[in-house]
């Protein structure tokens, strides 16, 4: 070694993973350096966030040209890897459309937009990738949703003659949430907490005769029933549609709700792979099942969830149990079945 003629200073190296990736003037400045990358995701409602990667300093002797700057530190810390990628949404798509185009996993779109819901507005732009850095930064953090809960039609005979209609009202349930978030973007969410805040009121009509109340599993026209392969078992053990397929008011209902039955078992209408088992919005616990043909049922408002994404069932198997979670008045199943992700009437699929 030579030695003498050498100048050297002290200084501060930073590693992530353990590769050299900047050397600054002290501890303290590598110290500010790095709260500087953690402080640039800070967001309402999470906590500090914490690096994804390992990262190390550690104080060295170097010659003063490896040193640099605060902010040129700060730059190669946070180096793009990969940009954040977004998809801009195109009349009629729905995330489970955009799943299938640009092949990201339908919950991870769900995480990464949480505010999507079930109706996209065309132009709207869908995270599909977040972005990846040198070096990410995670937080944990706490949300908490209002959702409303939607009032259902009641049609009376007026034995009386006092009887009067009356305007129906939504509810309002409270959800609350831990959320992962890395680099600003949410990658994973749980519920810790629902509670009811108001309870919807029944929309009353009197008079009106009953429309959409189809006594279940007989009611199809023939021409309905002729898709050869393509029918699915009623997913209920018995029950009868409470809402059916179709408009409710100005809002379009894409299944059937179905209550009642001997149990509150919920059956795979055909064979197929769970694609996906968990938490979605206004469905509450949904699974949803990929069939042949391009055919996907869901089974929203699940108490409990008995598969898991991945598995395959086989036609009838017992997958959730009947419950109400997420936008939802009752017990029932909501059913949908799905023709290469639009939602078609079920009762053109449902067996006789
Ligand atoms: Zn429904």
């Amino acid at each position: 070694m030579k030695s003498g003629l050498q100048y050297v200073v002290n200084a501060t190296e930073i590693r992530v993973q353990d590769q050299l990736l900047a050397i600054v003037a002290s501890e303290a400045e590598a110290a500010q350096i790095l709260e500087r990358v953690v402080s640039m995701y800070e967001k309402e409602g999470t906590q500090k966030g914490t690096f994804v990667e390992s990262v190390t300093s550690q104080n060295v002797q170097v010659s003063p040209d490896q040193v640099v700057t605060s902010n040129r530190a700060f730059e190669q810390l946070t180096q793009v890897q990969k940009p954040i990628e977004t998809y801009v949404v195109e009349e009629g798509d729905t995330l489970w459309d955009i799943s299938l185009k640009k092949n990201v996993p339908f919950d991870d779109l769900i995480l990464m937009n949480p505010n999507a819901g079930d109706f996209l507005k065309a132009g709207q732009a869908v995270i599909i990738s977040p972005e990846k850095r040198l070096l990410n930064v995670r937080a944990e953090g706490t949300k908490v949703e209002q959702v409303s809960l939607p009032f259902k039609t009641v049609y009376k005979t007026d034995k009386s003659g006092k009887e009067k209609d009356q305007e129906g009202k939504e509810g309002i349930k409270e959800i609350s949430y831990t959320v992962t978030i890395e680099n600003g973007v949410e990658v994973a969410r749980s519920i810790t907490n629902e509670k009811l805040i108001t309870l919807p009121v029944d929309r009353i009509r009197i008079k009106m005769p009953p429309v959409q109340i189809a006594s279940a599993p007989t009611s199809k026209k023939s021409d309905e029933t002729e898709v050869g392969n393509n029918t699915f078992l009623w997913p209920a053990d018995g029950g009868k549609v409470t809402s059916g397929y179709g408009y409710r008011g100005k809002e379009f209902h894409q299944g059937l709700d179905i209550a009642g039955g001997n149990s509150l078992n919920i059956r795979a209408g055909a064979a197929g792979e769970v694609i996906f088992a968990g938490w979605k919005g206004d469905y509450g616990n949904l699974v949803i099942l990929s069939h042949d043909n391009g055919l996907s049922t869901y089974y929203a408002h699940n108490k409990e969830l008995l598969v898991s994404k991945g598995d395959h069932v086989q036609s009838g198997d017992t997958i959730a149990i009947m419950g109400s979670t997420g936008e939802s008045t009752g017990i029932h199943v909501h059913f949908e079945v799905r023709k290469n992700g639009k939602a078609v009437n079920p009762n053109a699929y449902l067996e006789g």
